[in-house]
């Protein structure tokens, strides 16, 4: 006997969520740590481009997001046009315990716009903020840079799970938004 009725139906959506970056600020981890819960305290980078499926919930509806992660390809050849095509949302991550990759969001930020065909929702994340005593930027700093450019803002660390599902959320939530709106 079948269950499902019309209301009951589930709403089918895929997005595109790219992750962006300088090298080691911890892309790979806050994907793993999403995806799959785990934590690869010595994680070594693959060359090449990845992508997993994840499935959320937002607003009682399940949402598919598939997240792509660089993989180690920003830190020689760059991020193709490839890989921002048909990206609907991005997380612009930065180590806050290494100021040169805060320093690098503008470049970040200018290639997404350049590469992306359509207005991409963008949280601008400061990752390893467990790292207390090494910290170099700060919070301030971030939602400074974040307001200025309009990207939402959220401090992560990957290490103790904190705010990671939540940075992911508020990206495919607010994707989610516009499409409704746009919908209804
Ligand atoms: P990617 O090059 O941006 O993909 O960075 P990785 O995910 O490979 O991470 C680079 C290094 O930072 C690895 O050794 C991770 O274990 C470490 N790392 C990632 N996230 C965190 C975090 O939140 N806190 C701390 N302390 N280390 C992290
Ligand atoms: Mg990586």
């Amino acid at each position: 006997m079948a269950f499902h009725s019309e209301e009951e139906q589930i709403e089918d959506y895929l997005f595109k969520i790219v992750l962006i970056g300088d090298s080691a600020v911890g892309k790979s981890t806050l994907l793993a740590r999403f995806a799959r819960d785990e934590f690869y305290p010595n994680s070594k980078s693959t060359i090449g481009v990845e992508f997993q499926s994840q499935k959320m919930e937002i607003n009682g509806k399940e949402v598919k997001a598939q997240i792509w992660d660089t993989a180690g390809q920003e830190r020689f050849r760059g991020v193709t046009s490839a890989y921002y095509r048909g990206a609907v949302g991005a997380l612009l991550v930065y180590d806050v315990s290494r100021r040169q990759t805060f320093d690098s969001i503008g470049r970040w930020l200018n290639e997404l716009q350049t590469h992306s065909d359509m207005n991409v929702v963008t949280i601008l994340v400061g990752n390893k903020f467990d790292l207390k005593d090494s910290r170099e930027v700060t919070t301030t700093e971030g939602k400074d840079l974040a307001e200025a450019q309009g990207p939402f803002f959220i401090e992560t660390s990957a290490l103790d799970l904190s705010n990671v599902s939540v940075a992911f959320q508020t990206v495919v939530g607010e994707i989610y938004n516009i499409l409704s709106c746009k919908v209804m």
